[in-house]
This record gives C-alpha cells, sequence and structure tokens, in this order.
C-alpha cells in the first residue's frame, strides 16, 4: 500500500490523497472561485467516508444574503445530498475559521468535525475569539483542527484584500497619501 501510494505524485509533491492537507486544497480551489467573483475567498467541502458530498464558496455579494457564507452552503448542500439534517459522521474542511453563525450551524448540524485554514482572531469562533464548537452548554461539540494549509488561505486571503483597497484607491483618485 505505502510503495503504491509513493507513485502518485502531483505537482505538489508526494500524493496527500485523503489527507487533510487533500480535502483542503480542494476547499481552497472553491475559495479562488470565490475570488474570481468579488466575493471574500471562502471555500468549504463536507466530506464523509472520505467521499466530498457537498462544495461551496462564499456568495454573499451575488445572493446578497448575509448568511450565504461557504459554511452554510455546504452544509445546505451536504443535507440535500444525503437526505438528512444530521451530519453524522462529515468533517466540514473551510479555508478561513468560521464566524459565530457558522459555527452555531455546525454544532446544529451535529457536523462530528471542522479542519479550517486560516485562524480568525478577530470574529473566529472555533476557539480563536469565542469558542462557541467547544462551548460546554451545547448539545454538541465539534472537534477542531486549525491550520491546514494555513499559508496557501493567508495568501489567498491577503491578496484579494490587497486587490480591493487597490480597486478603491483607483475609483478615488487624489485621496491617497
Ligand atoms: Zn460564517
Amino acid at each position: 500500500m505505502k510503495s503504491e501510494r509513493k507513485n502518485l505524485t502531483s505537482v505538489d509533491g508526494p500524493a496527500d490523497l485523503f489527507t487533510d492537507e487533500y480535502y483542503m486544497r480542494a476547499a481552497l480551489r472553491l475559495a479562488e472561485r470565490a475570488a474570481a467573483d468579488g466575493e471574500v475567498p471562502v471555500g468549504a467541502v463536507a466530506v464523509r467516508d472520505g467521499v466530498v458530498i457537498a462544495k461551496a464558496w462564499n456568495q454573499v455579494e451575488m445572493l446578497k444574503d448575509a448568511t450565504a457564507h461557504a459554511e452554510i452552503l455546504v452544509l445546505t448542500a451536504a443535507s440535500n445530498a444525503v437526505g438528512d439534517w444530521r451530519m453524522d459522521g462529515v468533517t466540514v474542511f473551510v479555508t478561513k475559521e468560521p464566524c459565530a453563525m457558522c459555527a452555531g450551524a455546525l454544532v446544529n448540524a451535529r457536523v462530528a468535525r471542522v479542519v479550517y485554514g486560516l485562524a480568525d482572531p478577530r470574529c473566529g469562533a472555533c476557539g480563536s475569539a469565542l469558542d462557541v464548537t467547544g462551548f460546554r452548554g451545547m448539545l454538541h461539540n465539534v472537534e477542531v483542527k486549525g491550520g491546514v494549509l494555513e499559508p496557501e488561505c493567508r495568501t489567498l486571503m491577503q491578496e484579494f484584500f490587497r486587490q480591493a483597497r487597490e480597486r478603491s484607491r483607483n475609483r478615488e483618485p487624489g485621496t491617497g497619501k
């Protein structure tokens, strides 16, 4: 088994099939899609038994809906895929630490595990600013792992906001320093 895996190489180096990094790469591709649409680049995939059952990216601007975060949309898509609201045994991979709304939804959906890339010290609700997923009063606790492909997730986010600042500067000539 080990030697077979060694032969599976990709442009990123040795194969990381079925690892947290593998699924985070899928989430990153969805985040890039969000960025291309002018959305804050956050992507998410839901995985059960090694299979991606749902994919989503942030669509707040497109849907003009403050609740259209990648995690909410991926939970809705996953529920539709499995025909149940209970996400037993499901892991959600998301490029940025979920906010309070999304962390609450992950708890309510009974998601087993959430894996995120970039921590959010200001609003992250999986242990950074708040700990909604681990709050003892909740009916369910979600296992959390952060920092997976953090550099890639951070670069994507920083680049998006750098370009957004540039665009707004260009719109208002003479206001820059
Ligand atoms: Zn959110």
